[in-house]
Order: structure tokens, then sequence, then C-alpha cells
């Protein structure tokens, strides 16, 4: 594959925070339209992975291109514009705005070929709610407003960072079938999720980090998804739905035994 034929790609990628090294010579690729699911313990290193992609940290070295252009030296806001969208753990929503205030604000001016309209019909949740505001919505309801405005966005690719975090398992379903229609829609979906099982079913490829560095990278067929939980992430995998968890953590989770 050349460059141009995906819709994110990190090449040889070093960053940290101050003296810290934090992600070590590290190469991932998103092809357009496809699911990639980043994997890792605490602290690997993935926040910190989409905060370089989407020009929040600088790369100390490597590159940064979104559909075949290198925009490792470009703020944000020149990277959403060429088509990325990140969806942060905290899902960066306006609380004290109304749902259409939101999804009215969060369209960005050079898309508007999709209004608030086309978005209550893949996310119709969200049509009953539009006079309220997105502080009250439930943490599934934000998350839904969160890939409202990111299908509005019409991105090449969309960076998720734990987007079933705190989330009911009925909602985390839910959630997982609006990331459908959104790569129906034609994004590429870059997805860190503590529940594996979801990720590791819609995924195409994997991509695990350990301590900053990629230890694995290869399609999601060809990775053993036992040995992943038992081996790599240090869970229980005889629970074949929602692998054990350590108390506080939601089931099915893999925040486990290396935290
Ligand atoms: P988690 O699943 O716990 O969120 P992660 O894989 O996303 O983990 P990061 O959040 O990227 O990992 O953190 C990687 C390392 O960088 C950790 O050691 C963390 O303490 C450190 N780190 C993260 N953010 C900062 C920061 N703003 N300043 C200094 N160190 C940081």
């Amino acid at each position: 594959m050349s460059s141009t034929d995906f819709a994110l790609e990190l090449r040889s990628v070093t960053a940290g925070y101050g003296s810290a090294i934090v992600l070590h010579d590290v190469d991932l690729t998103v092809p357009p339209r496809s699911v990639v699911a980043l994997l890792g313990p605490n602290g690997a290193g993935k926040t910190t992975l989409l905060r370089v992609a989407s020009g929040l940290l600088r790369a100390r070295s490597g590159t940064v291109a979104i559909s075949g252009a290198d925009l490792t030296r470009a703020r944000p806001a020149r990277r959403a514009r060429a088509g990325l969208c990140l969806i942060p753990e905290d899902r960066g929503v306006f609380t004290d705005l109304t749902v259409r205030e939101n999804l009215r604000l969060l369209t960005p001016p050079w898309r508007r070929h999709r209004g608030v309209d086309d978005v209550l019909d893949i996310f119709p949740a969200l049509r009953t709610r539009l006079d309220q505001r997105a502080g009250s919505l439930s943490g599934g309801q934000q998350q839904m407003l969160a890939l409202g405005r990111a299908w509005l966005a019409d991105p090449a690719v969309v960076l998720l960072d734990e987007v079933s975090m705190g989330l009911a398992p009925l909602v985390v379903d839910e959630i997982f079938a609006a990331l459908g229609e959104l790569r129906a829609a034609g994004a590429a979906i870059l997805l860190v999720e503590q529940y594996v099982d979801h990720a590791m079913t819609m995924a195409d490829h994997v991509v695990l980090l350990s301590r900053g560095m990629v230890t694995f990278a290869g399609p999601a067929a060809e990775i053993d998804r036992d040995a992943v939980l038992e081996n790599y992430l240090g869970i229980d995998s005889g629970h074949t739905d929602l692998p054990a968890s350590p108390a506080g953590h939601p089931p099915g989770t893999v925040a486990g035994p290396w935290a």
C-alpha cells in the first residue's frame, strides 16, 4: 500500500512528556473505511498516541499523515480539516449547551452538506432531546451526541478513546451499532477500547501496544483472542462474552491485574 492508501499513518513516532518518552518508534496505519483496535494495558501509551495523531501533542520524531498528506507539524484544527476527528475520553461535548446547539456548533463550516436533521436519522436517541442541555443527558446519550458530531464532520478517520467507559453493557451495544453506522458512512475508525471483545469483534486490524512499543500489528482474524486476553492483557478468558474484571471496573474490561 502507498501512503495515500491510509486514512491515518504514523511512522516511527517517538513522543512523550518532559523528559519521559512514552511512545518509542511507533508505526500504526489505518486503511480507509477500516476499524483498527488499539489495545494495551493501562499506561501503555494509547491516549498519548491519539494525542500525537490529532496534534494535541507534538511527536519528537517520526511522521503523521492523514489521507496521504504529511501533517506532522500541523495544528489540531488543520488536521480536523484534513478529515481527522478525535472523540476524547470526556466526549468533548459542551454540557451547558443543548443537543441542537452542540450539533450546530460542532458541524465544521467546511462540511455543511450534512445537517442536524440527517444526524437524527442515524442517532434517533437524540431526536426527542434536541432542546435538552447536553449535561443532563445520560453518559450513553452524551456519547451518541459525540458520535453525531463525528458523523456531521464526515471524517476520513475517527479516533475514539474509551468510547464505552462507564456505560452499561446494553448501552455499549448501542454505541457499537452507532460506530457501525459511522463506518458505513465512510469513516475509518481507530478504537481505544476497554471492552476487548467488542473491539476485536468489530476490528479489521489489531495493534497491541506495550510500554509505548508495538508488539503486534495485523489482521484481527490472525490474532488469538484468548492468548491476547490471558498472556498480553492478563485477563481470564474463561468468560467468553465478557471476561472477568477486578472490583471497581465493569465486567469485560481490560482494566486488569497490570493496573
Ligand atoms: P490508560 O488506559 O490508563 O489511559 P494509556 O495506554 O492511554 O493508559 P497514556 O494515558 O497514554 O496511557 O499514558 C502513558 C504514560 O504517559 C503513563 O505513564 C502516563 O502516566 C504518562 N502520561 C500521560 N499523560 C501525561 C501528562 N500529561 N504528563 C506526564 N505524563 C503523562
